[in-house]
């Protein structure tokens, strides 16, 4: 047996699927998790002694490839004077200001620990600010695992929502209404039927959890306008996209000014935090300024502000050139590829964000993207890691390239995925 495959039993033994977010599990793509034990630039480790070139990236937030030198210090400096005091700390009014600096629809902001709480709080004080209860999310949109966002839509262009996952109470989800993405048609019928019940929209605002999707023209403004005709919240999930396509974001990249946004994974810089924020007023409404309860012990951790700042402010807007560079490249690699075998695939991405798909495409919505062929994806991503390639290990997920990917990792990875694309047909 080898020594993943032992650790791995020792794991199932323990841990739901042996691990602690089911994705990792490598269940889509008929595979077993590997284990790591170091990660360096754009390369990780296995405990089988295998070297990998990266394009999780710990599912984002290795922007500047992993273990970077001067988070690894900062972080460490801090860390000498103490890990956790459960009382605020100037280094959070610095985040603070950071954030609020390079994503100017935002006036105020909290610290969170994941992505999960920066969405689910988001939409408590979007109800709580408009006295409203229904929300909007669109199908196919990953929000994180709170009960009112596990949900996906059945057929038709918005239908109201049924629990995605067993546990969540159908009375947790009845205000929850999905709407198809990229379709500003139905969400305008949808606010003229009901727009003065809906408390927010919520919105990657380019798609990564169901593969790499970008917003059609007139999208996001639309949603932003729809929100402020009918006195809704618009928010924007940036959790994914922030400082990923821009220092400030999708809403940066397409020149747009939500209502409220949420960030996680870059501006963390690997460790847990999550940021949830918006327009001043809205702000107000949270504890304990306002009637909003919300709350956090490790809350602005010390150690976890100083790994996002130390990255945001190492980023200048020279690396998103370089990062749209090496994206194009393998882009173009992958798109060659697919022509020349005449694969029934497509490759979509929008600056660092990519995904192949298993379908001819394009892919603008959930309903497209349910096109895709998974087990054919699964066979791709066996033949990728032989190959020593880390992708996501499942069809709907957008592969990320980071500043430690240079002109030689990107052919690399073209020249496997050109194998891997023949060897899954
Ligand atoms: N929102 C988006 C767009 C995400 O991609 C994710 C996680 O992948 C989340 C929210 C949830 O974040 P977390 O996993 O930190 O709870």
């Amino acid at each position: 047996m080898s020594e993943n495959h032992e650790i791995l039993v020792r794991a199932e033994r323990v841990m739901p699927g042996g691990v602690n977010s089911p994705v990792r599990a490598f269940r889509a793509v008929g595979n077993e998790p590997l284990f790591i034990t170091r990660a360096a630039g754009a390369t990780l480790s296995t405990v089988s002694g295998q070297t990998l070139l990266d394009f999780v990236g710990s599912w984002g937030p290795a922007i500047l490839g992993h273990a970077d030198p001067d988070v690894l210090r900062a972080v460490h400096r801090v860390a000498d004077l103490g890990l956790s005091f459960g009382a605020p700390t100037e280094l959070e009014v610095e985040f603070a200001e950071k954030i609020l600096s390079l994503y100017p629809s935002m006036e105020m902001l909290r610290c969170v620990s994941s992505g999960t709480e920066a969405t689910m709080s988001a939409l408590r004080a979007a109800r709580g600010f408009t006295g409203r209860d229904v929300i909007v999310k669109f199908n196919g949109g990953y929000h994180g695992h709170s009960d009112a966002l596990l949900v996906k839509a059945g057929s038709g262009a918005a239908t109201f929502g049924s629990p995605d996952s067993a546990g969540v109470p159908r009375a947790m989800v009845e205000n929850t209404v999905v709407a198809r993405y990229n379709d500003l048609n139905a969400l305008t019928q949808l606010f003229a039927e009901d727009g003065l019940r809906i408390a927010a929209v919520i919105v990657e605002p380019v798609a990564g959890n169901m593969g790499c999707v970008p917003p059609s023209p007139g999208f996001l403004q639309g949603i932003i306008d729809l929100c402020a005709q009918y006195g809704a919240v618009s928010i924007f999930d940036e959790v994914m996209t922030g400082s990923r396509l821009a220092l400030g974001g999708a809403q940066e990249f397409y020149h747009c000014n939500p209502d409220m946004t949420c960030l996680g994974k870059i501006v963390g810089g690997g460790l847990p935090l999550a940021v949830y924020g918006g327009k001043r007023k809205i702000m107000a409404q949270i504890a304990p300024l306002g009637p909003v309860y919300q709350a956090g012990t490790l809350a602005g951790n010390p150690l976890a502000v100083t790994a996002g700042l130390t990255t945001l402010n190492k980023l200048q807007p020279a690396h998103y050139a370089e990062l749209e560079a090496m994206g194009a490249r393998l882009e173009a690699g992958v798109l060659r590829s697919i022509r020349e075998g005449a694969h029934a695939a497509c490759v979509q991405r929008v600056g660092s964000m990519i995904t192949v798909f298993f379908t001819p495409g394009p892919v603008r919505s959930w309903e497209d993207a349910s096109q895709c062929d998974t087990a054919r994806f699964g066979r791709f991503h066996q033949d990728l890691i032989r190959s020593g390639i880390y992708w996501p290990p499942a069809q709907f997920e957008a592969a990320f390239v980071s500043l430690a990917h240079g002109e030689a990792e990107i052919d690399q990875a073209i020249a496997a995925i050109d194998r891997a694309l023949s060897a899954s047909a």
